[in-house]
């Protein structure tokens, strides 16, 4: 069955998805490397619409901070896309990650 995705979607179910999605649009056969090379693509269009969109998040208007929007959905749909193609569950890696990040001291 077709995962669908809510407000209160955990990141799983995002990244499974995700993977659906890949297959359903013909994007499961792209490479790693053609993978990452997309996800900076779009992190460089996020980085555009931020600098031409968010003088002043505040105040900006919605068409301009759905832009944003737009562009930050992007960069997650490839970090997960990638991360599907690599077998890593996000969750999984945010949990352990932030396990040891947790013993560190900062500053
Ligand atoms: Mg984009």
């Amino acid at each position: 069955m077709k995962t669908k995705l809510t407000l209160n979607s955990p990141l799983k179910e995002l990244q499974k998805y995700t993977a659906e999605m890949n297959i359903e649009r013909g994007f499961s056969d792209e490479t790693v490397q053609e993978k990452i090379m997309l996800l900076m693509e779009e992190i460089g269009e996020l980085c555009k619409a931020i600098r031409k969109n968010a003088t002043n998040v505040k105040s900006a208007q919605d068409s301009k901070i759905h832009r944003i929007q737009d562009e930050f959905a992007d960069v997650m749909l490839y970090i997960m896309a990638l991360a599907n193609k690599l077998d890593i569950d996000l969750t999984r890696a945010i949990i352990e990650k932030e396990k040891e990040n947790s013993k560190r001291t900062w500053r």
